[in-house]
């Protein structure tokens, strides 16, 4: 196991298996839809490309990069860069890695319907339930694997911007961010 991780949550065979799963029900779910698959960056990068191509229907892919940012007053989310797509009319399917506190992917989803899309659907990697902020009641309409509170990095997920190569879903040591 590599240096700092505690636990293997999930392991490469279980992520590849459920994204196979998952890959058969969007294919059958968009068959004659042409969507245009949106990425949030950059913590999705790993499950989009293998999720990609499990999806065997025609479609067009594309990302978007938000941050959050600490105003004085709130702190919320911000567009870095946006999909290209024109995506008014189009069917969309946004892939996340991670549903947390549920900040991004409100903002994600709000960003896109005010484009004016013919549908938009979520399909998220993990989903942390304990987590979401009271008052969001977004529904993620495909979920990879539901896991408890922990801080979990790999498979695209960082701790300061480190991890994202690891094939499977760990568990930090506490140490690594304690120090
Ligand atoms: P939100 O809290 O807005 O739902 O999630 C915001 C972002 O926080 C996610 O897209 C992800 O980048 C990051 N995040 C949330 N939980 C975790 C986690 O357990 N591990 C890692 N590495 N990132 C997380
Ligand atoms: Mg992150």
């Amino acid at each position: 196991m590599e240096q700092g991780i505690d636990k293997i949550l999930l392991t490469e065979e279980q992520i590849q298996t459920r994204v196979r799963e998952l890959g058969a029900i969007l294919t059958a779910e968009y068959a004659d839809k042409n969507p245009v698959i949106v990425g949030v960056l950059k913590g999705v990068v790993v499950f989009y490309a293998d999720m990609l191509r499990q999806i065997k229907a025609p479609c067009q892919i594309d990302f978007m990069w938000i941050s959050s940012y600490k105003g004085t007053e709130s702190s919320g989310m911000t567009v870095r860069q946006d999909i290209t797509a024109d995506i008014r009319g189009r069917h969309v399917l946004i892939l996340e890695d991670i549903y947390d506190t549920g900040n991004s992917l409100t903002f994600t989803v709000e960003h896109l319907l005010a484009k004016g899309p013919a549908s938009l659907k979520i399909c998220t990697l993990l989903d942390k339930p304990e987590r979401r902020k009271p008052g969001i009641t977004l529904q993620a309409d495909y979920v990879g694997f539901t896991i408890p509170n922990e801080f979990v990095v790999g498979y695209g997920l960082d701790y300061n911007e480190q991890y994202r190569n690891l094939p499977y879903v760990g568990i930090l040591k506490p140490e690594v961010y304690q120090k």
